[in-house]
């Protein structure tokens, strides 16, 4: 496995793969490790998230760097990532004993009850783009509960995935509870099946959440699903431009435009077609690309050059099929996997700007004539992760938010994010299952009925 640093092509490191053997040898291990790490009290286990936190706040700026050198992230991004890693393991800490507290239920029998056992060990297979963030947010609640996890990494960021094994075991989780493999496709289709292995989770793209969930679902095993999204951004006669410009473009050039939740459709009412593009090619010509590691840069590159071809693919597809290209959409001449913020118009059905993800800094703005129509071109989509509305009527915007958008994360005048009190995750292509919140932490356990008569 290489490790190819994409601001300049150059391999920064190779790996060794996890052999076959071993992989049996790992999870065996860790259903013997989870036998024991069930009966540790929530105490001691959050002691491990505690310490945890503390080493993703103290190392923050090494993390920052192995996240630009592998993926590209610029610095000041991955030392957030790593903060945010940090609250999500304190938050699990201070909640998972109530969130996992047994629930009386009256019922005929003398005592009945509901109680949560943890359900074994969790293969998590984890996408590059957040490469700390998206094994946190699922690993915090899973060890909380009593679990072990596997780590399957993306292949390009295998430094971040050993970082974070190596991190797990100083903050005190037993060696064999927590591992990370260096291991191909075929490999994870294996270990599914493995005996020693109950669930798997995947954050990736519905490509790849598909082949893994045919598989758990061929073993009769739990999957949670979070994939990709193409998520709407409705523009509305009383939104205030400016200010939903800004977040639009904000939220569409997180992580240089790799994130599932970025805003990809802008969804503009004819009245404020004209203002809301102008505002928004201003704002995107000002962002900067560049090296991650220099100070001042808005964009990295992306995290590989077959993923920025793909996407200019995209967008030349789309400009044939009619599509406008207003800024950008064009491949830099200079090392590296930079694509510049670019802004398609004249999007509609049969394009891929309109029907496909777009994981990059590129947005598709389309037209629509009233409310209704933007409400309806925001649900035809097969993907259904995150929305968010712009109105200064607010109720009408909520209501919009809350009943009618097809999504499992809907914001008002506001990006959609993730955030540790909330749950987090997808409907239709998007995937099924919950991260963060009390959801979350009831995916991985045996929710069991006790009943004393
Ligand atoms: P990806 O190519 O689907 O890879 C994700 C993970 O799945 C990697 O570890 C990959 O391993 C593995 N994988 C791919 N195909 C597989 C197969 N057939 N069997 C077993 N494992 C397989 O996705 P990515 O490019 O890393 O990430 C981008 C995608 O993730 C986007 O679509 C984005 O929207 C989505 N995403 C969703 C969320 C969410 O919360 N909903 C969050 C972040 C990202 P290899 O690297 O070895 O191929």
């Amino acid at each position: 496995m290489k490790s190819v640093n994409p601001a300049t092509g150059d391999v920064i490191a190779t790996y060794e793969k996890t052999t076959d053997q071993e992989l049996q040898a790992i999870a065996e291990q860790a259903d013997k490790a989870q036998q024991k790490w069930r009966n540790r009290s929530f105490d001691a286990r959050a002691a491990c998230l505690r310490e945890m936190a503390r080493l993703l706040e103290s190392n923050k700026e090494k993390y920052a760097e192995l996240m630009a050198r592998e993926m590209g992230k610029p610095l000041a991004q991955g030392q957030s990532e790593s903060e945010k890693c940090a609250w999500v393991c304190e938050y699990y800490a201070d909640h998972a004993a109530d969130f996992l507290e047994d629930d009386i239920i009256v019922s005929d029998a003398e005592k009945s009850y509901v109680t949560y056992n943890p359900l074994g060990t969790v293969l998590a297979v984890m996408p590059w783009n957040f490469p700390f963030w998206q094994l946190f947010r699922f690993a915090a609640p899973a060890l909380m509960a009593g679990n072990a996890a596997i780590l399957k990494h993306a292949s390009n960021v295998t430094g971040c995935a050993l970082a974070i094994e190596e991190l797990m075991h100083e903050s005190g989780i037993p060696r064999e509870l927590f591992r990370t493999v260096v291991a191909g496709r075929e490999q994870v289709q294996d270990l599914i099946q493995n005996e020693h292995i109950a669930a798997v989770t995947l954050t990736g793209s519905t490509r790849a959440g598909k082949a893994v969930a045919s598989t758990a679902g061929g073993a009769l095993k739990k999957s949670v699903l979070e994939l990709g999204g193409s998520d709407p951004y409705l523009i509305l006669a009383n939104a205030d431009v400016e200010k939903a410009a800004e977040t639009c473009v904000t939220s569409r050039l997180i992580n240089s435009g790799q994130s599932c939740i970025a805003a990809k459709r802008f969804i503009v009412v004819e009245k404020h077609y004209k203002p809301f593009l102008e505002a928004v090619t201003e704002l995107m010509k000002g962002k900067h690309f560049g090296d991650p590691f220099e100070e001042g840069i808005d964009l990295g590159p992306m995290a590989r050059e077959d993923l920025r071809d793909e996407l200019h693919q995209q967008v030349q597809h789309s400009i044939e099929a009619g599509a406008q290209c207003v800024l950008g959409g064009n491949v830099p001449a200079r090392p590296g996997a930079f694509y510049p913020p670019t802004i398609l118009t004249e999007v509609g059905p049969g394009m891929p700007a309109y029907e496909e993800e777009l994981f990059g800094p590129v947005a598709a703005v389309i037209r629509a004539g009233d409310e209704q129509e933007a409400i309806r071109i925001a649900n035809d989509t097969s993907y259904g992760l995150g929305a968010a509305v712009f109105s200064k009527d607010v109720n009408r915007a909520e209501k919009i938010a809350a009943r009618e958008l097809e999504a499992g994360c809907c914001f008002v005048n506001a990006f959609v994010k993730s955030d540790p009190r909330l749950p987090f995750g997808g409907i239709k292509q998007s995937g099924f299952g919950r991260e963060l919140s009390h959801f979350g932490i009831k995916e991985f356990v045996n929710v069991k009925t006790v009943y004393r008569a």
